[in-house]
């Protein structure tokens, strides 16, 4: 990825003196300390790509809003309305837990199995679940809730033609994911995108998550693909930005809401909506 120090004369930032090089700083975020990555460059950079790897959850796949509906249908199927105020004060603290958990999932220090226990035991336990049932009924809340999730169908907005665009572009499309292996099939199936994948890669499969590199090395391997001509289009600046960009991958990290870019993916390129993959590949 080639980075322009903004301080630096026009000519030499964009390498010439042509009047109509474009620019705009469309799909690239400046930041501080006056660096950012120049239109121009950000097209050079990606013009030998042929990999384009997308993560799954909140990057095409509305995670957010099928997780939300998901709690809202467990809420009242399973009587959990006896143990919180309203669906949206167990939904917030079950969001809550799981969140924290996943971040030491992310990083390998809790199992999955931990995991998917542990965020219905935790906030069932808080919620003054009866002790003597609540290990069974925490055990069975995450395959149901798997199980709905599963069969959601919402995209995120953009996704199913930005997929559809790289298709036609003559990409190769990946997907590189650290759901698990029982849901993310579903939901691909669900939403009637999997047919658009050439390889697809699942933490689950080998055991380690994004960030850690094995997961990236493994997927160029599975694909016979190089990490120069890849790049991994994500919403998580850790595990999916910074990953790539360690493991020697482009990246375009997908902010919709504008955050605050992290230092570990200052040089990355940013789009707030995946309509603005196209202007980059
Ligand atoms: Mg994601």
């Amino acid at each position: 990825m080639v980075v322009v120090d903004w301080k630096m004369p026009y000519k030499q930032r964009v390498g010439g003196s042509n009047p109509s090089t474009p620019t705009t700083t469309k799909g690239c975020l400046p930041h501080e300390g006056g660096r950012f990555l120049f239109f121009r460059e950000m097209i050079n950079a990606m013009a030998d790509i042929e990999w384009v790897w997308v993560d799954l959850d909140d990057t095409v796949w509305n995670f957010s809003a099928n997780s939300w509906d998901t709690l809202g249908e467990l809420y009242y199927r399973e009587g959990l309305d006896a143990y919180f105020t309203s669906v949206d004060d167990w939904r917030e603290k079950y969001l809550e837990c799981n969140h924290s958990l996943w971040s030491l999932y992310n990083v390998g220090k809790i199992t999955k199995e931990y995991l998917q226990l542990e965020r219905f035991r935790r906030v069932l336990d808080e919620a003054g679940y009866p002790q003597n049932h609540l290990l069974e009924k925490a055990r069975s809340l995450d395959p149901l809730y798997l199980s709905i999730l599963g069969t959601k169908t919402l995209l995120i907005d953009g996704a199913r033609e930005m997929l559809q665009y790289l298709k036609d572009k003559g990409y190769k499309i990946g997907m590189i994911s650290n759901g698990f292996y029982e849901v993310q099939h579903c939901k691909m199936r669900s939403s009637d995108i999997e047919h658009f994948f050439d390889v697809v890669v699942l933490s689950d499969d080998i055991g380690v998550n994004k960030p850690d590199r094995r997961i990236f090395d493994h997927a160029l391997k599975k694909a016979g693909a190089k990490a120069e001509t890849s790049v991994i289009i994500g919403d998580n600046p850790d595990t999916d930005i910074a990953g790539a960009i360690a493991a020697g991958w482009n990246a375009i990290y997908f902010n919709p809401e504008n955050k605050d870019l992290p230092d570990t993916i200052k040089d990355a390129c940013v789009v707030s909506h995946l309509k603005e993959v196209r202007d980059l590949l």
